[in-house]
């Protein structure tokens, strides 16, 4: 069984944002050599979040609106974990968003659904974040 591991940097310049790493693990999945098996990709920090959906601006932006009425980052003061910091909106938005993706590989590509795609989510930026991709199989 092959074994591949690799580690992607984000540097959000905003406070939150979507970023398509779809090629990125693609791109991983070409170095890997694997053509049958599973990849996992999750996101290494607590407010960051990785998941599969749709490519589309209309619906990150409606994700963002939706994030913020379910965990508004306004008024701070609002969380009990914001003693000394402002971030415990985006600790919620990632649980909500999920850790990590798992993607089957068969015959050397990504086995989507027709609109899949993979998205880096980002809650807390403008410092740099890393990305977990951990593939294995033949
Ligand atoms: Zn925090």
């Amino acid at each position: 069984m092959k074994s591949f591991r690799k580690e992607l940097w984000f540097n959000v310049p905003a406070r939150r944002g979507f970023v398509n790493i779809t090629r990125d693990v693609e791109a991983c999945l070409k170095e890997s050599g694997v053509t049958e098996g599973l990849c996992l990709v999750n996101a290494m920090h607590i407010t960051a979040s990785v998941f599969i959906n749709d490519d589309e601006s209309g619906l990150h932006h409606d994700y963002e609106t939706w994030l913020e009425k379910l965990a508004p980052h306004e008024p701070v003061s609002g969380y009990s974990h914001n003693v000394g910091e402002d971030n415990a909106d985006a600790h919620m938005k990632r649980q909500i968003m999920g850790r990590e993706v798992v993607v089957a590989i068969t015959e050397g590509r990504l086995d989507f659904g027709t609109w899949e795609r993979i998205f880096y989510g980002e809650f807390d930026g403008r410092r740099k974040k890393r990305v977990l991709v951990k593939i294995i199989g033949e």
